[in-house]
């Protein structure tokens, strides 16, 4: 459906290491439907479910639930999920965690509807795929040029 208005994020959708699911391929897709990272379903792919991060002790110690809370951030396996992400899809987990710790998450989830609103329909972009998921409409730019993944989360 085309609109006007901004798509709305919620915290909810923010996984502790700062991935905003709402953009992922996984909960955008209509058939097995991922719930999100803090969502317990049995269509959350085993990566995700089993994910290092989000069972990390720390993350269910510290009041935030976000890995800028920890002693240890980057720790090893978010500074390869970060540079992953960099690399193909042109976002950063570690640039997202920093933002939400500095200017805070209402801000943070405004900056992301703002960018990845598609120009044409107003709905979500995915950060996995150059092309909007509802309407087709294209990304020209470098995050545009990654490949897609089959394996994208
Ligand atoms: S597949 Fe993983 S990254 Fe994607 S929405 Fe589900 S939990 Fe989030
Ligand atoms: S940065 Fe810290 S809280 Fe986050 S996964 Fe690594 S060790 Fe755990
Ligand atoms: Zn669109």
């Amino acid at each position: 459906m085309v609109g006007t208005e901004r798509p709305v994020l919620e915290r909810s959708h923010i996984a502790p290491c700062g991935m905003n699911c709402a953009l992922c391929l996984g909960y955008q897709r209509t058939k097995n439907k991922c719930p999100g990272c803090w969502g317990d379903d049995p269509n959350k792919p085993d990566h995700c479910r089993l994910c290092t991060i989000i069972n990390c002790p720390t993350i269910s110690d510290n009041s935030s639930h976000f890995c800028y809370e920890c002693s240890k951030v980057p720790c090893r396996r978010l500074k390869r999920l970060d540079a992953r992400y960099r690399n193909k899809y042109g976002m950063s987990m570690m640039e997202n965690l920093e933002e939400i710790r500095e200017q805070g998450m209402d801000d943070f989830l405004a900056h992301q509807a703002e960018r990845y609103t598609c120009p044409a329909c107003h709905g979500l972009l995915c950060v996995h795929r150059p092309q909007c998921l509802t309407c087709g409409w294209t990304r020209d730019d470098h995050e545009a040029k990654a490949k897609p993944s089959r394996k994208a989360p």
